[in-house]
């Protein structure tokens, strides 16, 4: 973002007693703030690292990315023994036991998250745990917590840092005119997997929403979707999310596009929700009950929490950190890095950020320019529906290219046309029309445009 140093907001100046000092202070310890602590100390800086919860990973680890896939996972091989069938093998209806899928999603939550504290031990990272705030522009109070969640404990520590990285993240969007009830959850309630509802409602119809319907939708649940766009996984070319449609509507009951959801309330039964069209003129069904409501609408940044304006770092009126191409705040020696700056709120973004802005920091306090230098262009960053079939893609979409004057060739491969044992799905390639053939697609890769995948598994790919 250019000039972005220009913008002012007005830091206030701490004086009181200091418990630590250090050369970084990465606060928040997700995809973004380890990566960067541990870049950071990997090129000898002295870094501390704070971080509210017993674990650290964040939102990806713990109750995001990881154990999404977890359960995703199983949610696969369910759907794939039950296809089974249809060839002539027939597993027969499967016994599900909660408390043992529970605790598979755990073990490999926890193998994960106590991998990242080795290794923050094993750099001699310090973890600070607590709620931090900054109180000034060269000072993070942290209010200690304990337990699983963030219980504070009184006690107060401030750290002095010369340089910070702000990777606080960002939390789901919460409507509020839905009642507080325990059948009412965002993702992170539903990764908790209590239980499996007969009738569930997904608010949104993003990835999010998607994948958890599929992994509910697979354990028995069924489904009905509410989106107030005329589409589901916006972002991805229609023709694609075509192929995803068509396989799993029979997951759902209602798929309701251009719709909203207005009112809901809690009844014995379930929770009522009131549904209105999002056009004049449009419908609407008459309201519905359900076992379970999964808010799946977004997720706001944390921007707004962190005592930013004490450190004089500008935060939007919706919480995002603005930066620029070294993820740079408007104060110098304060970045920030991950959710918190912008979309794609994605956790390979956020790592790459990480190591960019502990590179810059670190590359000026160690005067070595080769480091400080540091730039974050990411041309294209690949995002990918963990659905079933998965649904990938980097680049422009063709809607994207069209909107943007870009013209784009349009190579379309259906995977019927090849003798996969799972033959579903389609590759897109999208070379911009002044590149030559597909036939020599790989020495133009500068010249391709997009790359769009519908398969039944990424990883089996090999572009
Ligand atoms: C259900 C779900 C599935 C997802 N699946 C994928 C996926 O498959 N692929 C993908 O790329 N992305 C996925 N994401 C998105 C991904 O989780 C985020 O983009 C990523 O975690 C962002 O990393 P971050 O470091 O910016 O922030 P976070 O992961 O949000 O970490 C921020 C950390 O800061 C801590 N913190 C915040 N404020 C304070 C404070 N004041 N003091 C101390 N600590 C603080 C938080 O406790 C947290 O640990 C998913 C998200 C969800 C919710």
């Amino acid at each position: 973002m250019a000039n972005i140093l220009d913008t002012t907001a007005s830091a206030g100046h701490y004086s009181g007693a200091v418990d630590m000092e250090c050369d970084l202070l990465v606060l928040g310890a997700g995809p973004g703030g380890y990566s960067a602590a541990f870049r950071a100390a990997d090129l000898g800086a002295n870094v501390v690292m704070v971080e509210r919860y017993a674990t650290l990973g964040g939102v990806c680890l713990n109750v995001g990315c990881i154990p999404s896939k977890a359960l995703l996972h199983v949610a696969a091989v369910m759907d794939e023994a039950r296809h089974m069938a249809e060839l002539g093998v027939n597993f027969g209806p499967p016994a599900i036991e909660l408390a043992t899928l529970r605790s598979h999603k755990e073990k490999v939550v926890g193998k994960l998250t106590s991998g990242l504290a080795a290794m923050a031990k094993m750099r001699k990272v310090p973890i600070v745990r607590g709620y931090g705030t900054f109180v000034g522009s060269h000072h993070v109070e942290v209010e200690e917590t304990t337990g699983s969640a963030q219980e504070k404990t009184g006690t107060k520590k401030v750290i002095g840092f010369k340089k910070a990285v702000i990777a606080a993240g960002s939390q789901a969007v919460r409507l509020s005119f839905l009642p507080d009830d325990p059948r009412v959850l965002d993702s992170t309630g539903a990764l908790a997997l209590k239980e499996i509802p007969k009738r569930m409602l997904i608010l949104g119809g993003g990835i999010i929403g998607l994948e958890m319907g599929t992994v509910y939708s697979s354990l028995g649940a069924r489904l009905d979707v509410v989106e107030m766009l005329d589409g589901l996984m916006q972002g991805a070319d229609r023709d694609l999310v075509k192929i995803w449609q068509k396989m799993n509507t029979p997951r759902f009951d209602h798929i309701l596009l251009k719709t909203k959801t207005v009112a809901a309330r809690a009844t014995a039964d379930g929770i009522e929700v009131t549904f209105a069209p999002t056009e004049e003129g449009g419908t609407a069904p008459a309201p519905q009950t359900y076992d379970l409501v999964l808010q799946a609408v977004g997720r706001t940044p944390n921007g707004r929490k962190i005592g930013a304006d004490k450190a004089g770092v500008y935060v939007s009126e919706r919480g995002f950190i603005p930066v620029d191409i070294q993820m740079r705040t408007n104060v110098a020696h304060i970045f920030a890095i991950g959710d918190i700056v912008g979309q794609p709120m994605l956790a390979h973004k956020a790592v790459h950020e990480g190591h960019v802005a502990a590179e810059v920091a670190v590359g000026e306090l160690q005067n070595k320019p080769e480091l400080s230098r540091a730039t974050f262009e990411a041309r294209v960053i690949p995002s990918v529906a963990y659905t079933d079939p998965e649904v990938a893609w980097v680049g422009l979409t063709e809607d994207q290219a069209k909107a943007q004057g870009i013209k784009v060739k349009k190579a379309l491969f259906p995977w019927s046309a090849w003798g996969a044992p799972s033959p579903t799905g389609a590759t897109k390639v999208l070379p911009s029309s002044c590149s030559r053939t597909m036939a020599t697609k790989h020495r133009n890769m500068a010249n391709m445009v997009g790359l769009w995948v519908a398969v039944w598994s990424v990883s089996t790919l090999a572009i």
